[in-house]
């Protein structure tokens, strides 16, 4: 088990005591802990599900295609990577080996529940007044319970804490789509969902500042 925090921890002494958290599972297989990235202090988090094999090995969220598919988006929307914190649901990287291959495995509700443990410390720290839900299992340990992300999509739902939590998908999603067609209109979508999150950020932070 990682050592206790001190109730005012800071981001980077979140991350190292994550490095050895034993907290589920997961940690046994996987290559290291992906710990949250970016400002200490951010308006807007995003949360994504779990690393995938390339953020397993370089040790950062959202490097991986769905990251560079993220980080193109999240450029046409008029935000700046550096100033939000991306972090995931669950930080070790769950996979069934198939050859020489991973293929990523969804973490089961123990293994989510578990993570939350550090999802909540990094709300605590990071105290954003926007989070984005990237997918179901990011929405579930949020909002504490299963969302319907395709009926919600595009919806704030609060937390108890009072924590406005935007809901839409994966950017692994469009990814796995084949059609042509189908995916550049699933970009539109995404495109359109993080420009209501800019503007969403930007009226929260107005209206604390009025
Ligand atoms: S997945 Fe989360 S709870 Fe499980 S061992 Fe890794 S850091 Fe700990």
């Amino acid at each position: 088990m990682p050592p206790a925090l001190e109730e005012d921890a800071s981001i980077d002494t979140l991350r190292e005591s994550a490095r050895t958290c034993r907290r589920c599972p997961l940690w046994r297989d996987a290559t290291q802990t992906v710990f949250g990235e970016g400002p200490p202090r951010a308006d807007i988090i995003f949360v994504g599900e779990q690393p995938g094999d390339r953020e397993d090995l370089a040790g950062k969220p959202f490097v991986g295609p769905a990251g560079d598919i993220f980080d193109a988006i999240l450029e046409e929307a008029g935000l700046d990577r550096a100033r939000v914190y991306v972090t995931n649901a669950v930080k070790h990287f769950k996979f069934q080996p198939r050859g020489k291959r991973r293929i990523h495995s969804k973490p089961n509700v123990g293994e989510m529940r578990a993570c939350h443990w550090w999802l909540a410390k990094e709300l605590k720290i990071v105290k954003p007044r926007l989070a984005v839900a990237l997918g179901a299992t990011a929405a579930h340990s949020l909002i504490g319970k299963p969302i319907a992300v395709t009926r919600l999509r595009g919806e704030t739902m609060t937390r108890d804490d009072g924590l406005p939590v935007f809901i839409t998908i994966h950017p692994s999603f469009i990814l796995r789509i084949r059609d042509p067609a189908d995916r550049r209109a699933e970009r539109r979508r995404f495109l359109a969902d993080l420009v209501a999150v800019g503007k969403a950020a930007a009226s929260s932070v107005a209206s604390i500042r009025r």
